[in-house]
């Protein structure tokens, strides 16, 4: 068996949901299990609809909720015949109903926790996964639609929640291994799951890929494969950078280290379990079925240029806790590390001098309650609005001179380097720069380092492209 993601774009509208069920219908010899996420946009959507609801803004909220409502009730009337739409349409109804209910006790209460944030996301999978498998059954696929809720089994961390990895595995195998061998498709919404007591999770924004990818190891499937919008995983992100190369073969170290610094093509979370099983992750185009996409798998082939790619991730502060007489005490960098630990706050990168120590982090986790806690033993500045970008390749193992390249290349595009990593992983070496240089930066870079001198690296990288509807020929390793 296998499993296919779909995202947001892939789904957004009947003509794409169209495309999905042919692609499926493509692939159905090899038992596929089928991971959607929302209708694009409906997250955001939703969760501005909360927002709303909670600061007191009934009638916008319930305004917003009426625009979904029938954006999705169209789609499901342009994809289904009257039999099959007459059938879906009233659980939609319902659908819509109960989520109406929340939003009016959201703003009752004047107050979306992230327990009722859940609740209301977790709408955008359930609706979309009931259109995508009434399509399925409608184009004669046979399929069953199941609640995600009662598979994919969390913690109580809600809106970050984490998989409950034992009884998950229990949950899916009892529950999609009987359809999958009667050659029935599992249509299950990404994203959204369930504590043991069934209240409703969401395992962080982008997550659906992470689920596809827990139902594959959970399986054992022979693939994941992850529907998305671009060709596969590129240089860098096409809509940074348009001459963005396709990547056809990639290793699941560089390509976990892509996906934690900001390519957001795939979760971060994402290889974990198939790497512990594995399994080959494939990214592929819903618009372009045909197409190479990319293979990610324990090992691939060298290429030619220095790095395999660049990614950036916005939306980065720099924290500075200075030591407290001018200078660091032993033991010092322990504690603040252990703060950041305490407050759940992933630092990305650090640096240390004799005065001071500056770790780059993500925005939102840099809390007051974190920098209060900081205070109460050193003096802490902030500065905010920067980005991360990292250079990835196993080429940057051992090889000489591509540092140099690397920040030769940022400072001809005139742009401030403001922290350094290099050595923490061999394959990446990552800077901080302003976020308002992250276009500059990263399209000056991918010119120098997939520079094509007189086209042959060009003409080298399409020589190894497998051909298009080969993807099934990758294995694991
Ligand atoms: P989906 O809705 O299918 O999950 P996402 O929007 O989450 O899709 O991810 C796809 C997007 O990731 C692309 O549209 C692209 O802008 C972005 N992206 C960032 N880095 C890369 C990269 N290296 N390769 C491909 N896409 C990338
Ligand atoms: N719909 C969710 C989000 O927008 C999950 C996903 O698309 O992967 O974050
Ligand atoms: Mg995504």
């Amino acid at each position: 068996m296998i499993v296919m993601k779909f995202g947001g774009t892939s789904v957004e509208d009947a003509p794409a949901i169209g495309r999905v069920a042919e692609i499926v219908g493509s692939r159905s010899a090899d038992d596929p299990v089928v991971v959607v996420s929302a209708l694009a946009r409906v997250t955001d959507q939703l969760l501005s609809a909360g927002r709303a609801a909670a600061a007191g803004d009934r009638s916008a909220a319930l305004e917003s909720i009426q625009a979904l409502r029938q954006r999705h009730l169209d789609a499901a009337s342009d994809l289904l015949p009257a039999a099959y739409s007459s059938k879906l349409q009233p659980e939609l109804e319902s659908s819509f109903d109960h989520l109406q209910e929340l939003l009016i006790s959201i703003a009752t209460l004047q107050e979306l926790s992230p327990r009722s944030t859940d609740g209301l996301l977790s709408f955008g999978e359930l609706l979309s996964s009931e259109i995508v498998s009434a399509a399925f059954a409608a184009r004669g696929l046979s399929c069953e639609h199941v609640d995600a809720r009662e598979c994919l089994i969390t913690d109580a961390a809600h809106t970050k929640a984490a998989p409950l990895f034992d009884e998950t595995r229990a949950r899916l195998e009892a529950r999609l291994r009987p359809l999958v061998e009667r050659h029935s498709i599992p249509v299950m919404g990404g994203f959204v799951g369930s504590t043991l007591d069934g209240i409703p999770t969401t395992i962080g924004r982008g997550g659906s890929d992470y689920s596809a990818s827990i139902v594959g190891a959970a399986l054992d499937a022979g693939r994941i494969e992850i529907w998305t919008d671009v060709p596969g995983m590129m240089t860098t992100d096409p809509n940074l950078c348009p001459e963005a190369r396709l990547i056809t073969e990639i290793s699941f170290d560089e390509a976990a280290e892509l996906a934690s610094f900001g390519a957001k093509v795939l979760h971060p979370a994402t290889l974990l379990p198939a790497i512990e099983k594995n399994i080959p992750v494939w990214v592929l185009n819903s618009r372009d079925p045909a197409g190479a996409g990319t293979c990610i798998r324990a090992h691939a082939p060298r290429n030619h240029h220095p790095v395999r790619a660049i990614a950036a991730k916005r939306h980065t502060t720099i924290v500075n806790v200075a030591g407290e007489r001018a200078w660091i005490p032993r033991g010092f960098l322990r504690e603040v590390l252990a703060v950041f630990d305490r407050h759940e706050c992933q630092v990305d990168i650090v640096a240390s001098s004799q005065v001071r120590i500056s770790l780059a982090v993500e925005s939102d986790s840099v809390t007051p309650e974190l920098l209060a806690a900081l205070e109460s033993f050193a003096p802490v500045s902030c500065e905010p609005r920067q980005a991360i970008v990292s250079v990835v390749g196993e080429n940057l193992r051992g090889r000489q001179g591509i540092a140099a390249r690397v920040f030769s290349s940022v400072a001809a595009a005139g742009v401030n380097v403001r922290m350094i990593s290099q050595g923490a992983s061999e394959i990446n070496i990552g800077f901080v720069i302003q976020e308002e240089d992250v276009p500059a930066a990263v399209r000056r870079l991918h010119s120098d380092l997939f520079a094509d001198p007189k086209g042959r690296e060009g003409l080298a990288m399409a020589a190894v492209q497998p051909q298009p509807g080969t993807a099934r020929s990758c294995d694991s390793h």
